[in-house]
Parts: C-alpha cells; sequence; structure tokens
C-alpha cells in the first residue's frame, strides 16, 4: 500500500510484488483538491493539508475496492516522507503510521521524487542499472543518474531558478489559460507555430553550467512579449505563443538530457513528473533519442503526475531489495534531498 500527500493530490496505489522482483499495478485512487486551488492560481498549503484529512481514509477505501482486497491483506506501508509541504505531508505520514501500526506491518518513509521515477517500472518493466532520469515536476527540474531505484539516485543537474512546470503555470496566467497551466498550454499548442516566436533557450551557452536548467528567463520573455502585443492593441496569437514557449522548454530539457546520458554513456533515459505528460516533449525526446540510440521511456499521463502508486511501486522495489523499514518516530521532511530514498 502506497500512501502520497506530498501537494495537492490524495493518493492512494496498491501493487503486487511478484518473486521474480515484477510490480504489479493492482488499484491507483487519487483525490485532488487542484479545483480548490486554482483561483489562486497556486496551491495554498492549509488548503490542501485540510483536503488530504478528507479525503484519506474515502481514497484509501475505494482503491481496496478497486483492488478487490481488504486492509488484512496489506503486508507493508510506502508513504511519501518528503519532499513536500510540510502540513499536507504529515497528514500522509500520520495515516501511514496508523495503518502500519494497527495492522502490525512494516513502515518505509520514501522520496517523493524517487517515487516519480519508480513508478515507470509499473508500465514498463525493471530500470535498467544505470538510468538517467529526467525528472521534471511542478517543483522540480533535475536530471538524476539512477545507479538503483532503491538506493542510488545521485544529481547531475537541476533548475537554479524556476522548475519547468512553474514556468507552465507561469506562463498560462500571463495567456489568461487556468490553472495548471500544463494541460490547457499543451492543448492551444496543438494549433500554433513552434517556430512563430524565438523565445531563448536558458543555460545552453557554451559556459553554461553542463546539466543545470533555467527557465525564469523564458518565463519573463514570454510575458514582456505578450505585454507588448497587448500595448499595441493587437490580439495575442496564444496558440502561438503557447507553441514557442513549449518548443523552448521541450528543446532545452531534451538537449540537456542526451547530453547527459551521452557524457555519460547511459543507454536508457526515463522521463517523469507532471511535466512527462506534456505532448511536445515526449515526441521530441523520442526523436532525439532515436537519434541517440538512446532507449527512452515515458510513463502514462496519469502515472506521470502525483499518485499513490508511485509510492506502492518505490515501497515495493525497497522491500524486494530487503531495505531496512523506517521506525515509527519518523518524521517528514520537506527538504528531504533526492539522494535519500528512504528515511
Ligand atoms: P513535485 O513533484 O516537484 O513536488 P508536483 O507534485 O506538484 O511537484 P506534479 O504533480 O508531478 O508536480 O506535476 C504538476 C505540474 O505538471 C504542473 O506544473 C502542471 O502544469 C504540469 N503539467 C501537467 N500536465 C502537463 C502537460 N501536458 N504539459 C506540461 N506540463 C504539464
Ligand atoms: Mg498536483
Ligand atoms: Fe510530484
Amino acid at each position: 500500500m502506497g500512501i502520497e500527500s506530498s501537494c495537492d493530490e490524495t493518493g492512494v496505489g496498491i501493487v503486487r510484488l511478484h518473486g521474480d522482483g515484477a510490480v504489479e499495478l493492482l488499484a491507483d485512487e487519487v483525490a485532488s483538491s487542484v479545483e480548490q486551488h486554482a483561483r489562486f492560481g497556486g496551491v495554498v498549503p492549509e488548503v490542501a493539508s485540510r483536503a488530504h484529512l478528507e479525503a484519506m481514509v474515502p481514497t484509501a477505501t475505494r482503491a481496496f475496492e478497486t483492488a478487490g482486497l481488504t486492509l488484512s491483506d496489506v503486508d507493508a506501508i510506502a508513504v511519501t516522507a518528503g519532499p513536500g509541504l510540510a502540513g499536507a505531508l504529515l497528514v500522509g505520514v500520520a495515516a501511514a503510521k496508523a495503518y502500519a501500526t494497527a495492522l502490525d506491518v512494516p513502515l518505509y518513509g520514501v522520496n517523493h521524487l524517487a517515487g516519480h521515477i519508480a513508478v515507470d517500472t509499473l508500465q514498463h518493466g525493471p530500470l535498467p542499472a544505470p538510468c538517467l532520469a529526467l525528472l521534471v515536476s511542478g517543483g522540480h527540474t533535475q536530471l538524476l543518474r539512477v545507479d538503483d531505484i532503491a538506493s542510488s539516485i545521485t544529481e547531475l543537474g537541476s533548475t537554479v531558478d524556476d522548475a519547468a512546470g512553474e514556468a507552465y503555470d507561469k506562463v498560462a496566467r500571463v495567456l489568461d489559460l487556468p490553472y495548471p497551466g500544463g494541460p490547457p498550454i499543451d492543448r492551444a499548442a496543438a494549433d500554433g507555430d513552434p517556430t512563430a516566436i524565438a523565445f531563448p533557450r536558458g543555460m545552453t551557452g557554451p559556459r553554461d553550467a553542463r546539466y543545470d536548467f533555467s527557465f525564469s528567463g523564458l518565463k519573463t520573455a514570454v510575458a514582456r512579449w505578450v505585454e507588448g502585443a497587448q500595448r499595441r492593441g493587437e490580439t495575442v496569437p496564444v496558440a502561438d505563443v503557447a507553441a514557442s514557449f513549449q518548443e523552448a522548454v521541450a528543446d532545452v530539457l531534451t538537449r540537456k538530457a542526451i547530453r547527459a546520458a551521452g557524457d555519460a554513456g547511459i543507454g536508457t533515459l526515463v522521463i517523469s513528473g507532471g511535466v512527462a505528460a506534456n505532448s511536445r516533449l515526449s515526441t521530441l525526446a523520442a526523436q532525439r533519442c532515436a537519434e541517440a540510440g538512446i532507449e527512452l521511456r515515458v510513463p502514462r499521463p496519469r502515472l506521470c503526475t502525483d499518485n499513490g502508486a508511485m509510492i506502492a511501486a518505490l515501497g515495493a522495489h525497497l522491500v524486494a531489495a530487503g531495505a531496512a523499514p523506517s521506525t515509527l518516530d519518523m518524521s517528514a521532511n520537506p527538504a528531504l534531498p533526492v539522494g535519500t530514498v528512504s528515511v
């Protein structure tokens, strides 16, 4: 059983660990409070915590119904220990401790970001070692070397300012599109020309760090461009702006990921996190990986955004690896570093 509550999704997933190490998805129930945050243009922590509290038990109940199992079938529990919003994490951690105590089963406090990578094994099977992960979500944009999903994840680069998802959400606001911005920009871009506007590709100059990212300059460039059009009384070509912005993001992300894979001699790239659901990112990544002879793995969109199945999957890999469970005095860590897979 996996429990996720780091941001605005309450997720409960149930997986079965097979003898050969394969992990099978049995249930993946998510309750989102995203609509309660939409009018604020971002997640309100107190609202998220309250929503987790209300949704936790009903979401777990639905997951067991879907899986055709009961609580007494649970052998181990994994819960997101961090990173994330403190008050939101605490709800999941408290619930997981209660379930683990009542059922007398081991408890694993796990890293949300490692969960975003581990979820891919539910769809595509075991991860080859090493593999490269491009984690692109609302709060993170990182290139990670994964030598063992249960114990060894090393950061190669990350954003120096905004996360890719954050840039999507901010650009959506500039274009008067709803929150969260990723899906509406993706849809608007489908009718636009990605070469209409040459937006900047941050941190791709010869003196820039090889695997780091920057998206705040891009976000500002889009805002300036739109303001300029409005000042001149022109209609903003939303589709072209969306497509050109999306092209810049996908270009930088795939360029750096392929460079990192090539430098390290790694043959598999996994893209995960909410922005991995982006249609242009997956298309461009597929094209460039094929050219570079790199195997590309992208989980289906539903698995890319926050859910409990990703936490259950990571928990199953920890059980399979014989990792030590967490103790009951384990606590949530809002700033848990990506290299700490379990606490
Ligand atoms: P983190 O995992 O870093 O704590 P998070 O859990 O909030 O952050 P996710 O749920 O993984 O992030 O992803 C949410 C982000 O994904 C949002 O910023 C959203 O705009 C973006 N997103 C979702 N779908 C798409 C899409 N089709 N194209 C681009 N971005 C998308
Ligand atoms: Mg979310
Ligand atoms: Fe996430």
